[in-house]
C-alpha cells in the first residue's frame, strides 16, 4: 500500500510543493527531492523510506550524545537513508547521502516490539536525518509513548515549524546539531541556512524537550574563539544548563580540512565555562569532559568511560556531594 506524505500541497502544473523543510522544493512529476525522502508519484507527494531502515543497533544512550537523560540506559537506534542537509564533512555520508542504500523492511509496532525485547529506553531516530523520515517517525513514536518508552531525535533541526509542533508532543529528548553561528558555514558548507536551526532549537525547548546540543569543530572552519564564543553565548541564552558537546571532526566525504586537534576542543571548553554548567568533550580518546561534574561542589555525579556513564545521583537527580539538583532526566 503507498503511503501519502505529510505536508505538501499539489500545484496546478501537476507538480507539488514540499512544506516539511525550509528548502521549499517544487517537484515535478517523478522527481525525488534533494533530501531522497520524498518525491512526486503522480501528483501525489510519497515518503520513499516508510518502514525501511537503513540501520539499527541498540546503542549506549551517551553515544547519541546524550548525557543528561537517563544515563547508562541502552536505546534502539535507527535511520532510514536521506538527509535535507549536505554538509561537506558529513561522518555518516554513506547512509545520509545515498538515497539508494540498501534497506530491510520494518514496520511501527515491529520496532517498538524490538526496543521492548532488547530492553531499551525507547528508540533514537539517528545516525541520518530523522525530521524527513517524518511520517514513519510519528506513526512510530506514537507507540512508543503508548508502551511507556521514550523517543530521541538525533537531528539537524531543519524543519519548518507547523511541522514540527505536529511532532515534538511525541519527543522526549533531542540532540541537535548546532554546525555553526555562522549563516554563510551553513550556506557555503551544509547548503542550508541558520536561522531556521536557531528557530527550532528555540521550539523544541519551548515545547519542553529534554536539548541538548552538539558542535562539531572543524579546523579552519567554524573554530576561531569568536565562533564559538558566539555558539556558546546561544545557548546560554537560552539556558546555562544545556549540556553542550565540542565533538572532534575527522576527514569525511567532501572535505578533507585538519582532524580536530585535542587542543582545540580544549580551549572550546575553556571559552564556555564561566557561561555553560555542563560542557562535554566527544569523538576523542581523551576521558577529559567526559564525566558530569556537580556544578556548585565538583563531585562527579556521573561518571563515565567511553560511552558507558555510572549515575552516583541521590534520590533520582541531586548530587550525592552538596544535595544540588542536577538536571539530568532519569524517569
Ligand atoms: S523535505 Fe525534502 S522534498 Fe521537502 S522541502 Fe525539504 S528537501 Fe525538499
Amino acid at each position: 500500500m503507498m503511503i501519502t506524505a505529510a505536508w505538501w500541497r499539489p500545484l496546478d502544473n501537476g507538480q507539488v510543493a514540499c512544506d516539511l523543510c525550509p528548502i521549499a522544493c517544487r517537484l515535478r512529476e517523478g522527481q525525488t527531492g534533494p533530501c531522497a525522502t520524498r518525491a512526486n508519484h503522480e501528483g501525489t507527494m510519497v515518503p520513499l523510506h516508510y518502514g525501511r531502515i537503513v540501520s539499527s543497533a541498540i546503542d549506549p544512550i551517551e553515544k547519541k550524545p546524550l548525557y543528561h537523560f537517563h544515563p547508562g540506559s541502552p536505546i534502539l537506534s535507527v535511520a532510514a537513508p536521506g538527509c535535507n542537509l549536505h554538509c561537506m564533512f558529513c561522518q555518516n555520508w554513506n547512509i545520509s547521502q545515498n538515497g539508494e542504500a540498501r534497506t530491510l523492511k520494518t514496520s511501527p509496532t515491529d520496532l517498538v516490539a524490538m526496543a521492548q525485547a532488547e530492553e531499551s529506553v525507547g528508540i533514537a531516530f539517528t545516525y541520518s536525518e530523522p525530521l524527513v523520515w517524518y511520517e514513519f517517525v510519528k506513526d512510530t513514536a506514537g507507540i512508543v509513548r503508548e508502551k511507556g518508552l521514550k523517543n530521541v531525535l538525533v537531528t539537524n533541526g531543519y524543519l519548518n515549524p507547523e511541522p514540527l509542533a505536529e511532532l515534538l508532543p511525541l519527543i522526549d529528548a533531542a540532540n541537535i546539531d548546532l554546525k555553526s553561528m555562522d549563516d554563510v558555514f551553513y550556506r557555503k558548507i551544509c547548503k542550508a541556512r541558520l536561522e531556521p536551526v536557531l528557530a527550532s532549537i528555540r521550539q523544541f525547548r519551548e515545547a519542553g524537550v529534554h536539548l541538548e546540543i552538539t558542535n562539531l569543530l572543524i579546523p579552519g572552519h567554524n573554530d576561531r574563539d569568536d565562533q564559538i564564543t558566539a555558539l556558546v553565548d546561544f545557548v546560554a541564552g537560552l539556558d546555562q544548563d544545556i549540556p553542550l558537546h565540542f565533538s572532534a571532526y575527522h576527514p569525511a566525504w567532501k572535505l578533507n580540512a585538519q582532524p580536530t586537534p585535542p587542543a582545540t576542543l580544549q580551549r572550546a571548553r575553556e571559552l564556555a565555562a564561566g557561561k555553560l554548567k555542563y560542557v562535554y568533550l566527544g569523538n576523542t580518546n581523551s576521558s577529559e569532559g567526559r564525566d558530569t561534574v556537580c556544578p556548585d561542589c565538583g563531585t562527579v555525579v556521573v561518571e563515565r568511560s567511553g560511552y558507558r556513564g555510572v549515575g552516583k545521583l541521590t534520590d533520582g537527580d541531586r548530587c550525592p556531594g552538596c544535595g544540588a539538583r542536577i538536571p539530568v532526566v532519569v524517569n
